[in-house]
């Protein structure tokens, strides 16, 4: 079949990660088409937690973290899960988390993830200066909630980080966490509270108003699955799942977890795997959920949106194929009524998404060597709403030629490949 003129710019991918790269290509003077195989935020982007964390600048692989996970794999209400199948593919992505939390490549990811947030946020304060999106960034405050003082104490360096990035917060005791989040079970007697937190009123709405936004300012999408991408002179060609092809003059692979196989089909390997995670969103009546809560010593949080109340995070590895384990949920909202004593467990959603997930929890915004048209933008893991801002500055910089606005060296596709 022959080829169509060579588009533009073509973002593979129309989660919030695509979207929001479309977006500052569009800025940039660039024509975008977003090549989506289904439907915009059909993947990770539609179900997530919808909190903008940027004050997350301390990055998962820390030191010590290896030793905690046996204890959370024996625990069934435990934050980590292997499925049996798949843990012998896994071996090459735990040896670099362990390498990443080793306390010099720990501070390395803490400088780049801190630099990645700064970033993020200058970003999201222009997003929400849109008045297409502004009204779906809210700010409904962050309360971190510790079990013990035990707990609470050895998550202290990670705030004094916080601190030492410009973030404001006050630590609150049992009184005052009972004013911010009445219902709460008696056992919190310390938390912190980020009154400056936000969040999106829901993720899905977000990403497709995002997307609402780019074809008003003349953006097109197009529904087709790229099965591949080989690199030629003006640029490179898309191959479509239906046989058909697609000419550009450069292509972003924004497809979240699923973006290995088209970094592979340039020859490039990628250690890119799958955080899967499981929420359940029920009914706003189930709980008066006054702002987003972190449960930290249980690794899931509760976020109130636009339509219900979001209980779920967890992680569980299982890889792209293996159908979901919606025990998971099922567990993970026991969890919440432990802690949330009046929340009303029926009637809820249950979903499970795919983190697209680096080894170091720091994603890949890249140009791919073997085709240097060719971009890449994934591997944000936990944070991928939050970053999709920044990453798209950097995308758009990447691909009009111009300085980078944070140094990308640590965010290069092929950093665990031992080059
Ligand atoms: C339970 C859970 C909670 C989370 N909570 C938060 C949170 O509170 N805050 C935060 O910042 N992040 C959170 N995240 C992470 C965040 O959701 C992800 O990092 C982010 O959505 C990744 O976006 P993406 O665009 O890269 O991928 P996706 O949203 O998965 O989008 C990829 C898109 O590519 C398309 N696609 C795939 N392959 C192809 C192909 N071959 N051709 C064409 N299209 C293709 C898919 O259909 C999909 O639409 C959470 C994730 C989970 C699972």
């Amino acid at each position: 079949m022959k080829d169509e003129p060579a588009l533009d710019a073509v973002v593979i991918g129309g989660g919030i990660i695509g979207c929001m790269a479309g977006r500052y290509l569009l800025a940039a003077g660039r024509t975008v088409t977003i090549l989506e195989r289904s439907a915009i935020a059909a993947g990770s982007s539609a179900g997530n937690a919808g909190i903008l964390a940027f004050p997350e600048i301390v990055p998962i692989p820390s030191p010590g973290i290896i030793w905690k996970a046996p204890g959370w794999l024996l625990d069934p209400l435990g934050p980590l899960s292997i499925r049996p199948s798949y843990a012998p593919r896994l071996a090459p992505w735990f040896w670099h988390f362990w390498r990443a939390s080793a306390r010099v490549n720990f501070e390395r990811g803490h400088q780049v993830q801190a630099e990645l947030m700064r970033l993020a946020e200058a970003e999201y304060a222009m997003i929400r200066k849109d008045a297409r999106l502004t009204s779906f960034i809210v700010n409904t405050g962050t309360l971190d909630l510790y079990d013990t003082e035990q707990s609470f104490r050895a998550a202290a360096p990670g705030w004094v980080k916080k601190r030492e990035a410009g973030f404001d917060f006050h630590r609150v005791g049992r009184s005052e966490i009972e004013a911010l989040q009445p219902g709460l079970a008696p056992c919190f007697e310390h938390a912190i509270y980020s009154e400056d937190g936000l969040q999106v009123s829901d993720p899905a709405d977000f990403t497709r108003a995002v997307a609402d936004s780019l074809m008003q300012d003349g953006a097109t999408l197009r529904i087709g699955e790229a099965s591949a991408i080989e690199p030629t002179e003006a640029g490179a060609r898309i191959r479509l799942a239906d046989g058909r092809s697609i000419a550009a003059r450069t292509v972003i692979v924004a497809c979240g977890a699923w973006s290995k196989r088209l970094a592979g089909s340039l020859g490039e390997t990628v250690l890119l795997d799958t955080e899967r995670g499981y929420n359940t969103t029920l009914p706003a009546s189930a709980f008066p959920l006054q702002r987003q809560l972190y449960f930290n010593d249980h690794s899931f949080v509760a976020t109130p949106l636009r339509d219900g109340i979001r209980v779920g995070g967890a992680v569980e590895f299982g890889g792209l194929d293996l159908p979901a384990n919606f025990k998971r949920a099922d567990m993970l909202l026991k969890l919440a009524k432990r802690f949330m004593p009046g929340l009303e467990t029926e009637g809820g959603r249950q979903w499970m998404g795919f983190r697209p997930s680096m080894p170091d929890c720091l994603p890949v915004i890249d140009r791919s060597k073997a085709a240097p048209n060719v971009l890449y933008a994934f591997g944000h893991g936990h944070l991928g709403l939050t970053q999709s801002a920044a990453t798209g500055r950097l995308i758009a910089e990447l691909a009009m030629q111009n300085k980078p606005s944070i140094n990308l060296e640590n965010l290069r596709f092929d950093r665990f490949s031992g080059r």
